[in-house]
């Protein structure tokens, strides 16, 4: 960024220590400026998205920060990526690192530069076994991105997926193995896309990189336009995107994962099969509903390799068993609508799940491996889809917050919370620092009984008919009245026609949401008739027949009620948030710059809304008042005792304590340090760089 730079205008002239009082965000705009993307915040790596290659990730900074201490070098993710894996492997400890920030902040870019500095500090043996593993984890990542990213308004490579990834380590502190959880993928954005957004990544890759004999074997046409699942959000092309280079690298993953030419061809089918079924219309001729565009129907056929009669009639009506009795009832024209985006969704996100799960036991651990019996321990690397608001905010909005929610309160729980509770257990004196603790809202939408997913699962449990979106959204009024974070909002005047509310607003801590109701049960719901599940489980391709167990039940056999969407979800984030408790953390904070994707605008005041929301700027404040930095004694004396005389060679008078606090005196830093029961705490990290340049002296 220029200095002449309006953006940067109410800088100039402003010291730098001035500018680093006022507010965190400052410090980041003033490093940014200066060409430098990262911060630290206490131990937590604030990063601004550059939206410009940087020259910052090659050898040579891998080397510099390799196993190098946090203090040591400038800030960088490398220095985050080395304390997980040092702490990791010396240790023995599971370590984790939680990437977050909205939409567009550099989260998935994050992970990636994480799992490459990994792979470039890692199996200097060059084994090829871990090699092969290496290569897997980055290679996967194309994969997930073609099949799990998609354009949207933010961001033209967003993730519409929650990716956790476990890599194992052995003992050596080389990968031996990992583990992906997916989250709640947006199927929705199959059927339906808003304006200026695409569809997944990979129907528009296989359209214009496969073969043309492929495409004719699928009976596609190279143009999007043609298809009505991709083609909503007008934007089918991206300058930013080649999907011709990327279909190649796609599949050159798939190669490099084993995926046989077998299941390569099942998952673009599947694909190929969507598009045409997003072209199926129905149509009501004397009273009887049928398919207006039968081909389309025998290509899906074709390519779920399905008898294309058993299709047809699935579409156009359902198989009901009650008490012992069969019946066969035709869909109205809106249940056939309903039916057919509910098989898209589905296959889509089975085939996605499969991906997934092909993934993994590519790369799960070799047990029989003996070595790998005495694994050391893992680190997750957590990069989850970020706060998003939109114009219209539906279901997969509020899921995607109320995860976000999730971390946050994590963030709280380990950084601010246990920050304050550690000083109290170490006897450290303390004025408590008063933040804003998130769990109401979490309560708001997790609660049992009371939070709104309670509420919602409720309304789809009752069988009535009449139960609508807007009776939802009235039971939520009544039973959330007077909650600080909830509102029902006025009708917008284009709607004062409608008899019933149809937005409702939550006060996240990231900022104001408003959603809209409609089509919360139905995806709450998340129902597919079982006709279509009997069908998928009677293709002859092998690959997705797998991929649809449930449908070898009989039709008479009752099915218990599958939890609902809303409940899984809960689930699954409830079980990650138990699963990051149980590792270190380490931080990555992103920061989006400006709403543009440009390279040189930095808009203050978004950034500030984004460091005061992350909590940064409490923790700067517990930080401040604080503790910069804290060490167990016996781990610091190992580290620095070859500084003083006393400690140095020998050191055998007294405690671990006594030798540091000998150390810390004669360095002149008494001032800067207090004692606790276990561990030292330093206020300020020039302490410690001069600790360590000392050290780098002798
Ligand atoms: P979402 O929540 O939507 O998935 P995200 O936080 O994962 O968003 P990314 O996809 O990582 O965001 O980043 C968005 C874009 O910003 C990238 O496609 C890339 O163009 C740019 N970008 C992010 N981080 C960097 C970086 N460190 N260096 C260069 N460009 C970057
Ligand atoms: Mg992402």
């Amino acid at each position: 960024m220029q200095r002449s730079d309006p953006q940067c205008r109410r800088l100039v002239g402003v010291s730098k220590r001035a500018l680093r009082r006022r507010h965190p965000a400052t410090a980041v705009l003033w490093r940014f400026k200066n060409g430098k993307i990262y911060t630290y915040i206490g131990e937590v790596c604030v990063s601004v998205n550059p939206y410009r290659t940087m020259n910052i990730y090659d050898n040579s900074y891998v080397n510099q920060y390799k196993g190098r201490e946090l203090f040591e070098n400038p800030p960088h993710i490398f220095a985050i990526a080395d304390a997980s894996h040092k702490v990791m492997k010396q240790q023995g400890r599971d370590t984790c690192i939680v990437i977050s920030g909205e939409s567009g902040s550099g989260k998935t870019e994050a992970s990636k530069i994480i799992m490459k500095y990994i792979a470039a500090v890692t199996n200097q043996g060059g084994q090829k076994d871990i090699e092969r593993v290496k290569n897997i984890l980055i290679q996967s990542n194309s994969i997930l991105e073609a099949f799990g990213n998609a354009k949207t308004n933010r961001n033209d490579n967003s993730s519409r997926f929650g990716k956790y990834m476990d890599i194992h380590f052995d003992f050596k502190g080389d990968p031996i193995g990992g583990h992906i959880n997916k989250y709640l993928l947006e199927k929705c954005r199959v059927i339906y896309q808003q304006n200026g957004e695409r569809n997944f990544h990979c129907f528009y890759q296989m359209l214009s990189g496969c073969s043309d004999d492929m495409l004719r074997k699928f009976s596609l046409s190279r143009n999007p336009s043609d298809y009505f699942y991709v083609k909503q959000g007008n934007a089918t092309k991206v300058s930013t995107i080649n999907d011709k280079s990327d279909f190649k690298d796609v599949t050159h993953s798939l190669n490099s994962l084993d995926f046989s030419k077998d299941e390569q061809d099942s998952l673009w089918k599947i694909v190929a099969a969507i598009l045409h079924l997003g072209n199926i219309e129905f149509m009501n001729q004397d009273e009887k509903l049928s398919v207006k565009n039968s081909k389309s129907v025998e290509y899906v056929a074709s390519l779920l390799q399905v008898q294309r009669k058993e299709l047809e009639r699935a579409l156009c009506e359902r198989v009901i068993a009650a008490r012992g009795d069969i019946m066969r009832k035709e869909h109205t024209e809106s249940e056939a609508n309903y039916g057919r985006d509910a098989l898209a969704k589905a296959v889509y996100d089975r085939l996605f799940g499969w991906i997934v799960d092909r993934i993994n036991s590519a790369i799960s651990v070799d047990e029989s491996n003996y070595q790998y019996k005495y694994k050391s321990s893992l680190i997750g690397v957590l990069d989850i889809y970020g706060f998003e608001i939109f114009d219209n905010n539906s279901f997969e909005q509020f899921c995607i917050n109320y995860c976000n929610e999730k971390l946050q309160q994590l963030f709280i729980e380990l950084v601010l919370k246990q920050e304050q509770e550690e000083y109290n257990r170490e006897g450290i004196e303390w004025q408590n620092i008063d933040y804003f603790n998130n769990q109401i809202i979490c309560d708001l939408v997790e609660a049992q009984h009371t939070g709104i997913l309670s509420i919602m699962d409720d309304a789809c449990k009752m069988t009535a008919e009449r139960v609508t979106d807007e009776l939802l959204l009235e039971n939520m009024d009544k039973k959330l009245k007077g909650h600080k974070h909830y509102c029902s909002r006025q009708l917008k005047p284009a709607f004062k026609q409608l008899r019933h509310k149809v937005d409702f607003q939550i006060t996240h801590y990231a900022g104001d949401v408003t959603y809209c109701i409609n089509g919360f049960l139905d995806k709450n719901k998340d129902t597919l008739f079982q006709d279509f599940k009997r069908l998928l489980y009677s293709s002859q391709d092998l690959n997705l027949r797998n991929m649809w167990p449930e449908g070898s039940q009989h039709i008479s056999e009752t099915t218990k009620r599958p939890a609902t969407a809303g409940t899984l979800f809960k689930n699954s984030m409830q079980e990650l948030v138990k699963n990051l408790l149980s590792k270190e953390p380490h931080y990555v904070r992103c920061i989006k710059p400006n709403e543009m994707k440009s390279a040189s605008a930095f808009d203050v005041e978004r950034v500030q809304h984004q460091v005061s929301y992350l909590g940064l700027v409490e923790n700067v404040r517990v930080r401040r008042a604080g503790f910069a930095y804290r060490q167990r004694y016996d781990r610091f004396l190992k580290r620095y005792k070859m500084i003083s005389q006393f400690t140095w060679p020998n050191f055998r008078s007294g405690q671990d304590r006594d030798g540091i606090k000998i150390i810390m005196d004669e360095r002149g830093f008494s001032q800067d340090v207090k004692y606790g029961k276990t561990k030292i705490f330093i206020r300020s990290p020039r302490t410690i760089f001069a600790l360590e340049s000392a050290r780098n002296e002798l």
